[in-house]
């Protein structure tokens, strides 16, 4: 899948991202968190989509953020799992992580943005 040219510009750091699309793991991610489907699932370098996700910049950030706890610990996939256990999705500090991580980042771009119209 390619990223669209407009969200390329407005966060390049995207680029380093590989998308795709549909496949099995966003269904086994569902399982796991006991809903259909997750919207996203990374694994390393590589963001699978579900097939009805859209190319949202939130939640393409936060999965770049996945991306990067990925390659900053290769424990990453265990400790993640027992954060899950120890504390389920929502508190996980992996998904706060991210979360704080799209959240800023989405703040910034709007902040760049409205000082280049002003
Ligand atoms: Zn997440």
């Amino acid at each position: 899948m390619v990223l669209p040219a407009a969200l390329a510009r407005r966060y390049p750091e995207l680029e380093s991202v590989r998308l795709r699309r549909g496949g099995l793991l966003p269904r086994i991610g569902g399982w796991a968190l006991r809903r259909s489907t997750v919207d996203a699932i990374t694994l390393r370098g590589t963001v699978f989509l579900a097939p009805h996700a859209a190319l949202d910049p939130a939640l393409l950030l936060h999965e770049l953020r996945h991306v990067q706890q990925f390659f900053e610990s290769r424990t990453f996939p265990l400790k993640y799992l027992w954060e899950s256990v120890r504390r389920g999705y929502a508190e996980n500090v992996y998904e706060r992580d991210a979360r704080h991580y799209a959240a800023e980042r989405l703040a910034a771009a709007s902040t760049q943005s409205t000082s280049r119209e002003a």
